[in-house]
């Protein structure tokens, strides 16, 4: 017999209509003969009015409390739902976390899962009836109450999927799957209908709006399909699957994924000696921020420069470091840029074909859009460029590798 459970977030119950229109939902796959299990999370802004509530209390409210707090609004939310699965007709059953035995570590604000005891639910499922769980929520050993993290229902969905070896796990949100890249960008962006959990996470700059990341990683690691569906229109949405079941597809790219969340630093006229490139990203990281792209060059009189990027947030924090660094190497000068962008294309077609690189590096140049710094991985090639070219460098690239047509793509 079937099991799916399904997951939908907080637009998707952010009103009574709208829980409604889940109910008819889950009814329906239900009707099927499904055994289906629900993970909700709280309606939509309710997790940040709790938030804010606290916050009038005290600028850093105890996190056990925090726990107790915000794990309320994901009870709202079964509960309406099985009343209004009840008020059709379908028998159903609505648990919190710790009810049905998520187990966590007791890590407040962003435990993590260590076991479900899926006991319970597999006695509601025999019993023909579909079983609701509070997202986002679970209890340590202790019996205190945790929670997953922002955007941990999807958390949930997956290890709930995983502990009861569920043939699917639905996650119905508000967009109706995972995109070649950001429609906002390029209008011409086209719903894939399956990505590998690789691909997904490397488009986290985009896909980490759709998903928690760490749901990826955990429907990975326990083989566990995940979709993407709209919970407002109907579609297949994109099926997040292994790299033999995208096969057939094989498209030399999958996606592309950027951000402007990144700054530059460029430290000049260091020494060409061993222990210098520790020295200069060393301090850095015994700050505690985090380096992404690094490159170094030497100079024909031998001294080096490093460039490397940083989130924008830890722009001014690594500048007066390397700054530091600057004055202890004898370096010649500490420059930053914030206007730069960084653009990625994804695709696991790329491990078995050459030359990829060299077609970005084409694309980009038949525009004029200049390339500062380059990464690659063995699935994905990383550029940063100026700021003001990113959407151009977008629809320049979606359009290089085909993305808008749908269809397998020749190399
Ligand atoms: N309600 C929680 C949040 O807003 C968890 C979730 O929605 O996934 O982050
Ligand atoms: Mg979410």
């Amino acid at each position: 017999m079937t099991l799916i459970v399904q997951k939908y977030g907080g637009t998707s119950v952010g009103s009574i209509e709208r829980i409604k229109a889940v109910a008819e939902k889950v009814a329906k796959l239900h009707r099927t003969g499904a055994k289906v299990v629900v993970a909700v999370s709280a309606m939509s802004g309710e997790t940040n009015r709790l938030i804010e509530l606290a916050k009038g209390l005290s600028e850093q409210p105890n996190l056990r409390e925090m726990d107790v707090l915000v794990a309320t609004g994901e009870q709202v939310t079964i509960a309406l739902l099985c009343i209004a699965l009840e008020s059709i007709g379908i028998q159903a059953r609505s648990y919190t976390g710790s009810q049905v035995r998520i187990l966590t570590d007791n890590a407040h604000g962003k435990a993590r899962i260590r076991e479900i005891d899926g006991h319970r639910i597999h006695t509601d499922l025999d019993a023909g009836r579909v079983v609701v769980v509070a997202g986002f929520q679970g209890a340590d050993e202790q019996g205190n109450i945790t929670t997953l993290g922002r955007g941990g229902s999807d958390t949930t969905a997956v290890a709930l999927a995983a502990a009861l070896k569920a043939d699917e796990c639905q996650i119905y949100t508000d967009v109706d799957g995972v995109y070649t890249t950001d429609p906002r960008v390029e209008p011409k962006a086209r719903r894939l209908d399956k990505i590998t959990f690789e691909e997904m996470l490397e488009m986290a700059s985009q896909g980490s709006k759709i998903l928690q990341i760490r749901s990826v990683e955990f429907a990975g690691k326990y083989n566990v399909p995940l979709r993407v569906l709209s919970s407002f229109e109907e579609g297949a949405g994109t099926l997040i699957t292994f790299e033999e079941d995208v096969q057939m597809e094989n498209p030399l790219i999958s996606g592309i994924a950027f951000n402007r969340d990144e700054a530059k630093l460029t430290i000049r006229g260091i020494p060409d000696q061993p222990g210098v490139a520790y020295k200069v990203i060393g301090a850095i990281s015994a700050a505690n921020i985090e380096v992404d792209v690094i490159v170094q060059n030497v100079a024909r009189d031998n001294s080096a420069s490093m460039t490397f990027t940083v989130h924008r947030n830890d722009l001014k924090r690594s500048a007066e470091i390397l700054k530091q660094t600057a004055a202890d190497l004898g370096a010649l000068e500490v420059t930053t840029d914030e206007r730069i962008a960084k653009i990625s294309i994804v695709g696991v077609g790329m491990r078995s074909h050459a030359g990829v690189a060299a077609q970005m590096f084409e694309a980009l140049a038949s525009e004029g859009i200049n390339i500062q710094l380059i990464t690659t991985s063995e699935i994905k090639i990383t550029v940063v460029i100026e700021e003001r070219y990113l959407e151009l460098a977008v629809r320049t690239l979606h359009s290089a590798f085909d993305l808008e047509q749908t269809g397998v793509q020749e190399v």
